[in-house]
């Protein structure tokens, strides 16, 4: 695929794994390898794929990894049990529940068991307070933190633009409009989240100067949503059945691209935008844990 108005996550994901392999080198010169593990619940095919992307992240870069993966039957307590394990394992820096969890988990009793030093996916409740005060100590959800870095290193201004987000989820919707409201550099923005509850969304979507997509809602962003020239960031990883693909269905965002891009301003292709930023995002909130453990920044 190849627009002038693409915003290329591939290669930027490639510029900030470069900058994160020379931390990571001089991590190793004083004896440190960062290490990241992964837990896993379960079968679920999509976690699968999500968790062996970020392994062979890990392995190109020279992070340690190690992956635990729990029968769907496990535990509460035996889940709990392990992240114990994992906080005070001096190999580890980071941790990372892979979502969605089974459903008899309680989501925020097992995301509050993580150290918040090791939280490298920023869902802890201290991590999540942080952000929202703007305190930047804490780590940030890697999703919202790669649209943010995809739209700083595009050149385009957040500072002071209409950015409406759809979706008020908490891994992607909610922190990402808390990232771009505060107070500061490339932030500053006037921003809407919308939900399932908006009235006349394509009113709220006609006015931004960013739109970010982050629904999970097949194509749902048309070209009669999007005012010409504004930057569109889809964030949405949906399955669609199509019998013509080999295992029967294929990938879409929550942005109909073929109608949309040739009037936005910039836009994110889908895949190859948002997605290799979330790898790289944790790979370098990974490394700043490794780097936080030795007091080498804040
Ligand atoms: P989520 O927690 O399920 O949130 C979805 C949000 O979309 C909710 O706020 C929901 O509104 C809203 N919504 C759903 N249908 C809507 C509609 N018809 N009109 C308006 N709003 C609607 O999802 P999430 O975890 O934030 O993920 C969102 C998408 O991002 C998913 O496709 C996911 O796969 C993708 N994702 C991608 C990456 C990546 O690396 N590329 C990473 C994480 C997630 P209500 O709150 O009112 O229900």
């Amino acid at each position: 695929m190849s627009f002038a108005n693409l915003i290329d996550g591939r290669a930027i994901a490639g510029q900030i794994h470069d900058e994160t392999t020379q931390r990571i080198t001089a991590l190793k010169a004083r004896g440190v390898q960062p290490g990241l593990a992964f837990v896993r619940v379960g079968e679920d095919p999509a976690s699968k794929v999500y968790v062996g992307r970020k392994e062979k992240a890990c392995a190109q870069l020279g992070i340690f990894s190690e992956t635990h993966v729990l029968p769907q039957a496990t535990t509460e307590a035996d889940l709990l049990a392990l992240l114990g394990r994992l906080n005070v394992n001096e190999r580890i820096h980071g941790i990372l529940v892979q979502a969605p969890l089974p459903t008899h988990f309680r989501a925020t009793v097992v995301y509050s068991t993580v150290l918040p030093q090791k939280d490298v996916d920023g869902f802890h409740p201290v991590n999540v307070g942080k952000l929202m005060l703007g305190d930047p100590t804490g780590f940030w959800p890697c999703t919202p933190m790669g649209v943010r870095e995809l739209l700083i290193r595009s050149q385009v201004k957040i500072e002071g633009a209409d950015i409406v987000v759809l979706g008020r989820g908490n891994i992607v919707g909610k922190p990402m409009a808390a990232m771009l409201c505060q107070k500061g550099r490339h932030a500053n923005a006037t921003v809407t989240l919308c939900h399932s509850q908006t009235r006349d969304l394509g009113a709220h979507c006609r006015r931004a100067n960013i739109l970010i997509a982050a629904m999970g809602v097949p194509e749902f962003v048309k070209a009669d949503m999007v005012k010409p020239g504004t930057v569109v960031m889809d964030v949405g990883v949906n399955r669609v059945n199509d019998p013509k693909a080999t295992n029967g269905y294929r990938l879409v965002g929550d942005v109909e691209f073929a109608q949309v891009q040739p009037l936005a301003g910039k836009i994110t292709p889908n895949p190859g935008g948002v997605g290799p930023m979330t790898i790289a995002m944790l790979m370098q909130n990974t490394v700043r844990a490794a780097e936080l453990s030795l007091n080498l920044n804040n």
